[in-house]
């Protein structure tokens, strides 16, 4: 049997005749850039992550870049970004000017580790982003304590946590600005790259909207330099039909997660997620820890299992931030998750059989070590 690590064409399938007629719609009537498709796509998205602007833009990265300009990140700033993330979260901040100061994250959850955040204020400090990893929101309560504190701004990375709840609050909701992203495997994608960046702040949404847009709201009016980053028309009525889907989507994934913990939790070896208090996990990823990591992805793929590894090398130890000399000590429970964390198949149309096949896997594989 074959688990694929996610499976595009199985939810394509279970709503075809609705996105085949919202493509034809968008190529009947040639509104491929700008239009009805995108306004329409940035009003819904706005009501559903409960924030009164959405700018929609190229990507998510290029959403992140977006709201670390319209903050007004300026050389010699310093923001913190955790430690075990996708690059996009730390590239940014670099792009838009700013200084990259990483912070640990918290060894059960994976998400940043509010103490270190504090450890790590200088008075150059002016913001945080916290990333909601793998679907699991951040410690929203404490860090913004500390935004708060320090006069920080915060930009929340929901790039994987679409509707994720902390304390019962849609992330996206704590910061100054939320940043999102529509690639195709995450929990709402586009046939393609879509991103967008949500808020409540009218002005800072209009200085976005603006840079976002070659520095002008209007055709001609230029009021500063920006750039070109925007979602296409075809992407937007895409995710408008996905859109009213992700309520169920994401309950799928909740069971399935259900479902993996309980059969995986009596597995000598492996670490099942940990959730924490007041958490709504939306499970973008399912990762576990096991110390024979390797050779266990190895069985599964053995197997027909697709797994993934997110992420292999923490960002302070990646090549690209060599200029920081980090060691492995100065990230401990960074690096501790990149070399023990491997990601199953998750994916709302997983069948049972195909559940069954992943766990009895892991469980044989677990038997023999
Ligand atoms: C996917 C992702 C991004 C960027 O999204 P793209 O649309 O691929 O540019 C940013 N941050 C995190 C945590 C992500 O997982």
């Amino acid at each position: 049997m074959n688990v694929p690590f996610a499976d595009l064409h199985a939810q394509y399938l279970t709503i075809k005749h609705s996105v085949d007629a919202a493509i034809a719609d968008v190529i009947r009537t040639s509104a491929f850039i700008r239009g009805p498709y995108v306004q329409k796509f940035e009003e819904e998205f706005a009501v559903a992550m409960q924030l009164k602007h959405c700018v929609s833009c190229a990507n998510g990265t290029d959403s992140l870049f977006i709201a670390m300009h319209g903050l007004g990140v300026k050389p010699g700033d310093e923001v913190i970004a955790p430690a075990h993330s996708w690059i996009s979260t730390s590239e940014t901040i670099t792009q838009a000017g700013g200084t990259v100061v990483f912070s640990d994250t918290d060894e059960s959850t994976y998400t940043i580790d509010p103490v270190d955040i504090e450890a790590k204020i200088t008075s150059r400090t002016v913001g945080i982003i916290p990333v909601h990893l793998y679907g699991q929101p951040a410690n929203m309560g404490a860090i913004m304590a500390i935004a708060r504190k320090h006069k920080l701004w915060v930009i929340e990375d929901c790039a994987q946590a679409h509707m994720a709840k902390w304390e019962g609050q849609q992330v996206g909701t704590f910061g100054d600005a939320a940043s999102f992203s529509f690639y195709p495997g995450k929990n709402l994608g586009a046939m393609g790259d879509a991103g967008a960046v949500c808020t409540n702040n009218t002005s800072l949404a209009e200085r976005m909207a603006m840079f976002a847009r070659h520095g002008g709201l209007r055709k001609g009016d230029h009021q500063i330099e920006g750039i070109n980053s925007r979602l296409d028309g075809l992407q937007a009525a895409v995710l408008s039909v996905k859109l009213p889907h992700l309520p169920e989507w994401t309950r799928l994934r909740q069971a399935r997660a259900q479902r993996y913990s309980e059969e995986l939790s009596s597995i000598g070896g492996v670490t099942i997620p940990h959730v924490a208090n007041g958490r709504d996990h939306v499970w973008h990823l399912y990762v576990i820890q096991h110390e024979k990591r390797d050779d266990l992805a190895r069985h599964l793929l053995h197997n027909g299992i697709q797994t993934a590894i997110n992420y292999p090398v923490a960002l302070p130890f990646l090549p690209a931030y060599s200029r920081f000399n980090h060691k492995n000590t100065d990230f401990k429970n960074a690096f501790h998750t990149q070399r023990t964390c491997l990601s199953l198949p998750i994916y709302p149309e997983m069948s049972n059989e195909q559940q069954d096949h992943v766990i009895n896997c892991v469980a044989a594989f677990c038997r023999e070590v």
